[in-house]
């Protein structure tokens, strides 16, 4: 075969298959653009599982009517502008290709009205050829995508799609895990038309108290033990449980506010909890690490799941003993944590 360029929409396809891999992946991309454009009310809708149809709504920023269509396109971004922004990313996105990702995979519209910007306008993307439709829609200040029949024209991945009761938790879990990095926003959850999840803005100490009960349950939030350390521009806030939990459900971990599963910090965590849980017993904590952001690379891994420290000795050692003077603490009469 000669060597030729792929069409856009194949190349969009390939790259999907890095991040999209379920609806969940779906909503976790487009909430994240949601919080990178500002909005503090965050509305989910999904029908079956995500599988016939996502819609995320936002009070964001908004796309301008002349940027529609580029929001789109591959590698189309408004979050770095040269190699210098990327090393020291402070949005959530920054690769230019969910929008694109998600589009040559489903049918999706954008709908979205800049404040400035007197009307709302529609990209309508058919997930064809790229080929984007604009037309004028009815749309408050902020953004909407709405996702409908996610890998219809990609049979291999739609086969892979569980049943929409998994897929559904799968969902929840993203929303979990973004209601616990923003307490600053108002997110909801809705499945086939039923309102399953409610996370009021949380502004006050006992109302993000609230949200970590409602995310983590009543139990943990009660007998958590608080971490808060700070040392050479690190810092390391949150909770942890010491009642040993039978799965690794309950595992929040953020950088810079982003949610990770990063193999170091996992193993750091382990080593403090050595001998303070059973062997087979997972930890539960929802922990907060802070450092400047020039210190981590986030752009190892498509979906951002994984980060490399650039003193990744001195963050394991700072988890490790941040946790193991919280553990070694004398059980204080326990305050609800507090949150920076
Ligand atoms: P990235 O987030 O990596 O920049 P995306 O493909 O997710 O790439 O989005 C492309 C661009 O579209 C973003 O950089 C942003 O300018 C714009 N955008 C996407 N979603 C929203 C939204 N909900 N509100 C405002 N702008 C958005
Ligand atoms: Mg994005």
């Amino acid at each position: 075969m000669p060597i030729q360029i792929l069409p856009a929409q194949l190349a969009n396809q390939i790259a999907a298959g890095e991040v999209v891999e379920r609806p969940a992946s779906v909503i976790k991309e487009l909430v994240e653009n949601s919080l990178d454009a500002g909005a503090d009310r965050i509305e989910v809708e999904v029908d079956k599982g995500g599988h016939k149809r996502i819609l995320i709504r936002d009070n964001g920023s908004g796309i301008g009517k002349q940027e529609l269509t580029l929001a789109l396109s591959r590698h189309a971004t408004s979050k770095i502008h040269c190699l210098d922004d990327l090393e020291q990313i402070i949005s959530l996105g920054f690769r230019g290709e969910a929008l694109a990702s998600i589009s040559s995979v489903s049918r999706l519209t954008l709908t979205s009205k800049p404040q400035a910007q007197p009307e709302a306008w529609q990209a309508i993307a058919e997930g064809r050829d790229m080929r984007v439709r604009l037309i004028p829609a009815a749309h408050p200040d902020g953004t909407s995508v709405e996702v409908l029949d996610l890998f219809f024209n990609t049979p291999a991945r739609r086969k892979f799609l569980r049943t929409e009761k998994t897929e559904f938790q799968h969902i929840d879990e993203v929303i979990r895990r973004i209601a616990l990095s923003r307490f600053d926003t108002a997110f909801s959850l809705k499945h086939n038309g039923k309102l399953l999840r409610q996370y009021p803005k949380a502004a006050s100490q006992a109302a993000r108290q609230k949200r970590v009960a409602l995310v983590c349950g009543q139990g943990f939030a009660q007998q958590a033990l608080t971490i808060s350390s700070e040392l050479q521009g690190l810092s390391l806030h949150g909770w942890l449980s010491l009642e040993p939990a039978s799965q690794p459900d309950q595992q929040y971990f953020y950088v810079n506010g982003r949610m990770m599963r990063d193999k170091l910090i996992h193993h750091a965590i382990r080593q403090a909890f050595e001998g303070w849980l059973p062997q087979e017993a997972h930890p539960a904590f929802v922990l907060y690490l802070t450092l400047d952001a020039r210190e981590v690379d986030v752009n190892v891994h498509p979906a951002k799941h994984e980060v490399r420290f650039h003193q990744a000795r001195l963050v394991h050692d700072f988890i490790f003993r941040a946790l193991q003077d919280a553990l070694e603490q004398p059980a204080p009469e326990q305050t609800p944590a507090t949150l920076s």
